[in-house]
């Protein structure tokens, strides 16, 4: 009897690909959110991480420590006081991180935009935001589909960076031009 991905690859069971794809592939089915919530958007969140919706059949499993992680669910207000540990533990992280902003009060103070002296209005003024999920509160079925649209983002990354070529270059003509 023939299993699921025999005839999957073609004669001889060769697959052929390139470095970047395959670290892609790898980044983007071992997603490791950081469990850490701010406000209610926090409870579907967590909602999203139980059984009934299954992230681990994804890849997705949090961690609960910023060092172990790459992707942070910034899911609830972010108010002043807030914002530096949001920024100090998205420092923490592994790189290459994500950031997913979850919820109204994280894309852009949410009710508070108008009178939340107290509220930043959109968490990608101290971090810079992949994906934002809209809804007060969204579903976990928004929050997995915000996690889908992180994965096609990733698996379109480029491992060489074009502004880390231009940087190069950039110093090397001017060597080059010091020397001459
Ligand atoms: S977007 Fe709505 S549900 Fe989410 S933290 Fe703000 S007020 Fe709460």
């Amino acid at each position: 009897m023939k299993g699921l991905l025999d005839q999957q690859f073609g004669q001889g069971g060769i697959v052929l690909s390139n470095v970047e794809d395959v670290l892609n592939w790898a980044r983007l089915s071992s997603l490791f959110p950081m469990s850490f919530g701010i406000a209610c958007c926090a409870i579907e969140m967590m909602h999203t991480f139980t059984s009934g919706y299954d992230l681990d059949r994804m890849g997705i499993m949090p961690r609960a420590t910023p060092r172990q992680s790459d992707v942070m669910i910034v899911a609830g207000t972010v108010t002043f006081k807030m914002a530096d540990r949001i920024k100090r533990l998205y420092e923490q992280m592994a790189e290459p991180r994500y950031v997913i902003s979850m919820g109204s009060c994280s894309n852009c103070g949410g009710p508070y935009w108008e009178h939340g002296y107290h509220v930043v209005k959109g968490v990608d003024r101290i971090v810079p935001v992949d994906v934002y999920v809209p809804g007060c509160p969204p579903r976990p079925e928004a929050l997995i589909g915000g996690f889908i649209q992180l994965q096609q983002k990733i698996k379109k990354e480029t491992l060489v960076r074009p502004e880390a070529v231009l940087k190069a270059l950039e110093s090397t003509v001017k060597s080059v031009t010091n020397e001459s």
